[in-house]
């Protein structure tokens, strides 16, 4: 499992500006690798908690985790975090305060953590990837 630089600075952009507040994405990929976060719509955030109504969240075959901020830094899930992790998705990022480059960690859905590799989803290849959608789209009206 990789995860894409974009999304990873988007992510760490994202706890930046939550602070003193969390962030809960969902993440989705393809190939392997993480490129987006689904912003859940009903996301009620305070100081201490993320609230989030389960029947809000985007039904999505395609989910492959989440990624949530710590902004009080600490790079480890707490058991909350732990039945989320198991609820949801195979792989779990954590951004923690001053949310700078190296300031993250992934976990599987036990709470291991787990490498993921970053890396430049280039833009022919997203472009390419759009085009490929396009394309299936126009064969289901085939
Ligand atoms: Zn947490």
């Amino acid at each position: 499992m990789k995860v894409s630089r974009g999304l990873l600075d988007f992510l760490l952009g994202l706890g930046k500006s939550s602070v003193p507040d969390e962030f809960v994405v969902m993440l989705r990929g393809e190939g392997g690798v993480l490129t987006e976060a689904l912003l859940p719509p009903d996301t009620e955030a305070n100081e201490f908690q993320v609230f989030y109504a389960e029947e809000s969240l985007p039904i999505d075959v395609s989910v492959a985790g989440t990624a949530h901020s710590h902004p009080g830094g600490a790079l480890r899930p707490s058991d909350e975090d732990l039945s989320m992790f198991r609820s949801r998705g195979v792989i779990h990022i954590i951004v923690g305060t001053p949310f700078g480059p190296d300031d993250w960690r992934a976990f599987d859905r036990s709470g291991r953590e787990v490498g993921l590799k970053v890396v430049d989803v280039g833009l022919d290849e997203k472009w390419l990837e759009e085009l490929g959608r396009v394309e299936d789209f126009a064969e289901d009206l085939l």
